[in-house]
C-alpha cells in the first residue's frame, strides 16, 4: 500500500480506518471593513443565507431520531427567526458594515440578553453564537466551524478539539481522531481514551494532506497512513481484557486502591462494570465545558448525584472545579492572561471568588447524601500548605468529612509533609506536575517526550511525596494518566502511593498487573527507575524488576 506515512504521538491505543471528514477551523471575528459598496445589497444577503442555514438543519434533523432531532429543530428555529435577520440587515444599513460583521454583532447582543435573564435561557446564549457561526460561514461560503454531521463511520481531522467537542463525539461514528497539534496529556487526548476512540495527536501536516480519501490509524504506535487507493473502513477491534477480580492487591497482599477517573455518568457506569472500586477523580469541570453562567446549587446538586450514583456506598473523590488552561469554562476563566497554564485556574479561582466554591461545596454535600456514595472532596492547582489549610476549613465547613488536595505543582510535592498535616489526604496529578516540572506545555506536541510520566525527576518529586505519605499516616494517590500504565503502576505503588486512578479502559489490565507481584518488586522497580537517567531506560529497568517483559 503506497501512500504517505505521518507519524505523531498515539495517545489512545486501537487500530481503525476509513473515509477522512475534516473538522473545520474556528471562524475569527468578521471585519468591521471594508464598508459594502452598495449596502442595500449587502443587507438582503442575510435572510436568504440564514434561511439556507435553517433549511440545512431541518433536513438532517429529518434523518435523525429523539433528542439529536430535537436539538437540530431547535436550532434551524434560532437560525429562521426574522428578528435576527432584520436587525442585522439594520446594522449594515445603518453603520455600512459587511453582513458577516453585522450578524455577528447583531447575534452578540441576543446572546448577552440571553445570558443576563439567566437560568434556561442563559443556556440557550451558545446555541445563538453557534447559530450565528452558520450564517456567517454560509455568508463567507465556507465550511461551518466544529465537528460536522457524519453521514457515516469516519477518522475524524482536526487542528485540535476542544474538549466540549470531543465529549461529544459519537464513538460509533468516529473511527479514530488525528490532530495536528495537542499533547499526550491534553484533555482531548483523556476524552478520546475514556471514550475508547482511537487517537493519535500532534500529527505534523495531517492539514496539508490534500486529496485524501481515507486514513489507517494505529492509537498504539501513532503511526497514521494515508494510503493511495480506496480504505476500507475498519473499526477499531476491542482487546480481550485480562482477568481481574475487582480488588487491587499486590501477590502478597498489600491493598492498593484501583479506582476511576470519571467526568460524567455514563463514566461511572463503564468504570463499575470495568470493576472501580470507587472514583478517584470526579473532574466536576466536564460537566459544564459548555456553561456561560454559574449553574446553580441545585442544577450541580443533580448533576453531581447522577455521576455518584453508581458509586452508592463506594469511596469517591470530587474535585472542585478545575477551570483554567485547557478547559476554560466561559462563565469562570479570565479571558486575557498571557499564560493561562501559569493563571488564575483551579483552587486560585476559589480563592478570587469563595462564593463559587461554597455554592459548589453545598452542592457536593447535597450530591453525597443523594447517591449514598462515601465522598471526600479535594482542591486541583494547590501550590502551598497555607492554601491547603484555606480549602480544608471551607470543606469541613460544608459539612463534609474528608478534604484533600491535588499535587500537581512541584513547590507542592516539596511542601508535601506540610500540606499533608493539614488535609486528610493529597493525589498527584502527574500529568500536571510533568508540565511544570519540565516547563513543557502539555498539549504541544512538539514537547511529548518531556512529558513522559516514565522521566526520573518527574518520579523524584513522587518519592517525596510518597515518603511524606508515609512518615504522617496519610494516603497518597495518583490520579494523573501515569496510574493508567500498569508497570508505572506498580513503580508507584514502591514508591508509597495507596490508590492508582484512571480511565476505565486500563482498570482491569492495573489490577491484574498488579496481583502479578510483590511489594517488595515493586519497590525494587521504583529504586532502579529512579537511579535511570532517562525516560526509556527507567521503563525498561522498572519493567525488568518487575519480571514483565520489553
Ligand atoms: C493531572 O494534572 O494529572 C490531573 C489528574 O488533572 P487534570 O488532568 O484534569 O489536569
Ligand atoms: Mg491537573
Amino acid at each position: 500500500m503506497a501512500g504517505m506515512q505521518l507519524t505523531g504521538v498515539g495517545v489512545s491505543p486501537g487500530r481503525a480506518s476509513g473515509p477522512v471528514v475534516r473538522v473545520a477551523e474556528p471562524l475569527g471575528e468578521p471585519l468591521a471593513t471594508p464598508a459594502p459598496a452598495d449596502p442595500e445589497a449587502e443587507a438582503g444577503r442575510i435572510a436568504p443565507a440564514a434561511a439556507a442555514v435553517a433549511d440545512r438543519l431541518n433536513a438532517k434533523a429529518a434523518t435523525v431520531e429523539g433528542d439529536a432531532r430535537a436539538v437540530l429543530e431547535t436550532t434551524a428555529a434560532m437560525a429562521a427567526d426574522p428578528a435576527l435577520a432584520a436587525q442585522a440587515a439594520k446594522l449594515v444599513r445603518d453603520r455600512s458594515l459587511p453582513a458577516p460583521r453585522a450578524v455577528f454583532e447583531a447575534a452578540n447582543v441576543f446572546a448577552a440578553s440571553l445570558e443576563a435573564a439567566g437560568g434556561y435561557l442563559a443556556e440557550r446564549a451558545q446555541d445563538v453564537r453557534d447559530v450565528r457561526d452558520r450564517i456567517i460561514a454560509e455568508l463567507l461560503d465556507i465550511d461551518p466551524p466544529g465537528v460536522p454531521e457524519l453521514a457515516g463511520p469516519s477518522v475524524l481531522v482536526a487542528r485540535d478539539l476542544a474538549p466540549a467537542d470531543t465529549a461529544g463525539l459519537d464513538p460509533a461514528m468516529v473511527l479514530a481522531l488525528v490532530t495536528e497539534e495537542g499533547g499526550p496529556t491534553s484533555h482531548t487526548a483523556i476524552l478520546a481514551r475514556s471514550l475508547g476512540i482511537p487517537a493519535v495527536v500532534a500529527v505534523r501536516g495531517v492539514l496539508a494532506l490534500e486529496g485524501v480519501a481515507g486514513l489507517v490509524v494505529d492509537g498504539a504506535t501513532g503511526v497514521v497512513l494515508a494510503p493511495d487507493g480506496p480504505v476500507a473502513v475498519l473499526a477499531a477491534a476491542v482487546e480481550a481484557e485480562p482477568e481481574w477480580d475487582g480488588t487491587g492487591r499486590t501477590a502478597d497482599g498489600q491493598r492498593v486502591k484501583i479506582i476511576a477517573n470519571v467526568g460524567s455518568s455514563e463514566d461511572s457506569t463503564t468504570s463499575v462494570a470495568a470493576g472501580a472500586e470507587g472514583v478517584g477523580l470526579f473532574r466536576t469541570e466536564f460537566c459544564y465545558l459548555a456553561a456561560t453562567t454559574e449553574p446553580s446549587v441545585e442544577a450541580q446538586r443533580a448533576a453531581y448525584a447522577k455521576v455518584l450514583t453508581p458509586f452508592h456506598g463506594k469511596p469517591v473523590v470530587v474535585r472542585t472545579l478545575d477551570a483554567g488552561a485547557d478547559k476554560p469554562l466561559p462563565f469562570l476563566t479570565p479571558e486575557d492572561e498571557p499564560n493561562p497554564a501559569l493563571g488564575v485556574r483551579g483552587l486560585r479561582i476559589g480563592r478570587e471568588q469563595p462564593g463559587v466554591l461554597d455554592r459548589q461545596l453545598e452542592a457536593i454535600a447535597g450530591a453525597a447524601e443523594d447517591s449514598g456514595a462515601e465522598v471526600s472532596v479535594m482542591a486541583p492547582m494547590v501550590a502551598t500548605a497555607e492554601e491547603a489549610a484555606w480549602f480544608a476549613e471551607r470543606v469541613r465547613a460544608a459539612g463534609l468529612p474528608r478534604a484533600g488536595v491535588m499535587i500537581e505543582i512541584p513547590a507542592a510535592a516539596l511542601s508535601a509533609k506540610e500540606i499533608l498535616a493539614e488535609v486528610d489526604f493529597v493525589s498527584l496529578g502527574t500529568n500536571d506536575l510533568a508540565q511544570y516540572v519540565f516547563a513543557a506545555d502539555r498539549m504541544l506536541g512538539a514537547l511529548a517526550g518531556l512529558n513522559d510520566p516514565w522521566q526520573p525527576a518527574l518520579l523524584r518529586l513522587i518519592a517525596l511525596v510518597g515518603e511524606a505519605g508515609a512518615e504522617l499516616g496519610k494516603p497518597v494517590g495518583v490520579c494523573g494518566e501515569a496510574a493508567a500504565d500498569p508497570a508505572l503502576g506498580c513503580v508507584l505503588v514502591g514508591l508509597g502511593v495507596s490508590s492508582l486512578s484512571m480511565n476505565a479502559a486500563a482498570l482491569a489490565r492495573v489490577g491484574s498487573t498488579l496481583g502479578g507481584v510483590t511489594t517488595d518488586s515493586c519497590r525494587q522497580a521504583a529504586r532502579a527507575a529512579l537511579a535511570a537517567g532517562d525516560p526509556a531506560r527507567a521503563r525498561q529497568v522498572a519493567r525488568a524488576a518487575l519480571g514483565l517483559g520489553a
